[in-house]
């Protein structure tokens, strides 16, 4: 049983039912994907590579994102409080994201899962999952319900630290680089223009300096740079790394509803689909020859756990910087373009131990 047809639960519920597993794929949402709450960003395959060196078939796994792939962006223009900028070469792509969910869903059907959309959870107790349209069993039940995930409040697992962001798409003519700004317009986060051919995602996200109205700051970026933007869309973002624990009992919690998110730039559809995969799997492995679920748990953090644990301890320094706008500008003008690279990439910026695999 899946909770949340996003990238996360959409690809665990299509590698489940790829090993011959009875799977039920359950959304609340009458339509998957809509509304989009997203800067619809995802980070190209050699990226990845590069990122999570271990990580194998990700032309199998991307293959929905990359189907409805919009431009490419080879570019991260990082925008110090000052105006100066650094451009960090950086290889990524901008989808339709409604389209990208619902091909990931299709993909899932196609191997055999059931889907539900218009069915919400509103309880799991071990393994029976309680919703608008009856109790349904599951021997394992995978929480990919998002960062404020009702499986995991059910089961008594935490939520993630997360932080509220919005966007809208901007018509208008762009380049094919990606910015993001950082200081006071977008306290202890960042404002982004992510272009997408005729037009752009634009949007910001904020954390702890950010006491106000999070609508304010959008409403002066757009106002400021003249956008033509339409109906603004918001959610959280998991800000400050995975859970300490994504398993209980049959329960698994998986993409946002884990924290799977890259902390110094928000991204988390690629992660959310490596550990889909990896929940698929491992679901897979119990049911057909009783592999503890536990197994979910190492494997995911053996894949990524290393650069999720250094991206957290990089947000962590950049917190003390961040509200702040004299400090931060020194602070990036200290760091310079490659050690900018590395932050984006959750790689270490400076000599030392290793973060641990959170
Ligand atoms: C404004 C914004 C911009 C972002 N921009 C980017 C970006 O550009 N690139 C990037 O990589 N990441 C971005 N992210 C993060 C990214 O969107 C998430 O990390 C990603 O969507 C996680 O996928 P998921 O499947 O875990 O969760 P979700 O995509 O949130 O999917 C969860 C699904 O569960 C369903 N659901 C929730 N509760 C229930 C319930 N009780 N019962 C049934 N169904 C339920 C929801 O309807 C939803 O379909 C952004 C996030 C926000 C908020």
């Amino acid at each position: 049983m899946v909770v949340g047809s996003g990238p996360a639960g959409g690809t665990a519920a299509r590698y489940a039912a790829r090993r011959g597993l009875r799977v039920l794929l359950l959304d609340k949402r009458k339509e998957i994907g809509v509304p989009v709450q997203c800067g619809e960003y995802v980070a190209a395959n050699e990226e990845v590579r590069t990122i999570f060196p271990t990580l194998t078939d990700l032309e199998d796994l991307m293959e929905a994102p990359y189907r409805v792939r919009q431009i490419d962006t080879p570019v991260i223009r990082i925008w110090t409080p000052r105006g100066r900028h650094y451009d960090i070469p950086f290889r990524g792509f901008t989808v339709a994201r409604d389209r990208m969910d619902q091909g990931i869903a299709r993909q899932a059907v196609d191997e055999g899962a059931d889907l539900m959309t218009e069915t919400a959870v509103t309880r799991v107790r071990g393994k029976e999952v309680v919703t608008n349209h009856g109790t349904f069993e599951g021997k394992v039940v995978i929480g990919a319900d998002g960062p404020r995930s009702t499986t995991a409040r059910s089961v008594g697992l935490q939520w993630p630290v997360s932080a509220p962001a919005m966007s809208a798409t901007a018509h208008g003519t762009f380049g094919d680089e990606t910015d993001m700004f950082f200081g006071n317009l977008a306290p202890g986060g960042y404002a982004w223009i992510i272009p997408k051919g005729d037009c752009a995602n634009v949007g910001l996200g904020t954390w702890q300096h950010f006491r106000g109205n999070l609508r304010s700051l959008y409403d002066r970026f757009v106002r400021e740079r003249k956008f033509e933007a339409g109906k603004a869309t918001g959610g959280y973002v998991p800000v400050m790394g995975p859970v300490d624990r994504t398993v209980k009992g049959n329960v698994l919690l998986v993409g946002d509803a884990a924290g799977h998110v890259m902390a110094t730039n928000g991204g988390g559809i690629n992660v959310s689909m490596i550990c889909g995969r990896i929940a698929g799997d491992v679901s897979a492995d119990h049911v057909l020859s009783g592999t503890p679920l536990v197994e979910y748990e190492r494997r995911w953090r053996a894949a990524v756990g290393g650069p999720l644990a250094e991206g957290v301890r990089i947000k962590a320094l950049a917190d003390r910087f961040f509200g702040n706008d004299r400090l931060l500008e020194a602070a990036m003008l200290l760091l310079g373009r490659r050690r900018m690279g590395r932050a984006i990439r959750c790689q270490r910026i400076f000599l030392g131990p290793r973060a641990k695999a959170l």
